[in-house]
């Protein structure tokens, strides 16, 4: 479904990625773990189409991710991909249920169609009469449900999780990973998760490890 092939991206003089492999299959839920530094970041971006690796090859559904323009990509991620981050992806002004809206607006959904769908994922998410409310102003797992729901809005193939619960407590943390597994294995969306708690590794069907810029799978890295 997805697949990085000698995957490099320096920074100035910081080599991020020094040839990253990675094959990602359809419906998985994927850890991937690593030391701070190593790359696992950088990784997700060049998969999600954020930003394009200096050489190597990302591959979605068949295609060259990294041969896409700027425009190709920003429509591949509107379309067919989802962001979840630590924080910060929530307009904090916006109510919750203008924050799920959103993608689908910008993805060219009709307005009236567009808040309907949204409205959809607040029962599903346990965010019921939390619609109306500034996201600043909710507490941080709800927050990230919202953040949740709005990285499911567009019905995306792949979700991309950065730290998802990096700012939250163990227990919210974990009912914030029942969710995103739960609803993932429901709409058979496939997850990219980048954690460094081996608790929300748990939750995924296969481990890799990133090291100095290269993925190795968790069992041989673990030799
Ligand atoms: P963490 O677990 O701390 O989030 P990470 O594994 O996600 O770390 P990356 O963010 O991918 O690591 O960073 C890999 C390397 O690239 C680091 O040395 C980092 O300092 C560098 N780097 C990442 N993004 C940038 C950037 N935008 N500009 C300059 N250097 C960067
Ligand atoms: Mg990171």
């Amino acid at each position: 479904l997805l697949a990085a092939r000698g995957v490099r991206k320096a920074f100035g003089t910081t080599d991020a990625l020094r040839g990253a492999d990675l094959e990602v299959r359809d419906g998985e839920i994927l850890a991937v773990m690593g030391p701070s530094g190593s790359g696992k970041s950088t990784l997700l971006h060049c998969l999600a189409g954020i930003f394009p690796p200096d050489e190597g090859e990302v591959w979605f559904d068949g295609n060259r991710v990294d041969r896409l323009s700027e425009a190709g990509r920003t429509a591949l991620r509107r379309t067919a991909f989802g962001f979840v981050f630590q924080f910060g992806q929530l307009v904090p002004e916006l109510d919750a249920l203008d924050n799920v809206a959103l993608p689908l607006l910008l993805g060219g959904v009709r307005r009236g169609e567009a808040y309907a769908q949204a409205a959809n994922w607040f029962p599903r998410l346990g965010l019921s009469e939390l619609e109306h409310r500034r996201t600043g102003e909710l507490s941080g797992g709800q927050a990230q449900r919202v953040a949740l729901a709005r990285a499911l809005a567009v019905r995306p193939k792949v979700i991309f999780a950065d730290e998802p619960t990096g700012s939250l407590d163990t227990l919210t943390g974990e009912q914030v990973m029942d969710l995103l597994v739960d609803v993932a294995r429901e709409e058979g969306a496939t997850v990219i998760i980048v954690t460094h708690d081996a608790r929300v590794a748990a939750y995924a069907d296969r481990e890799v490890v990133v090291r100095d810029g290269l993925v190795s799978d968790f069992r041989a890295a673990a030799r």
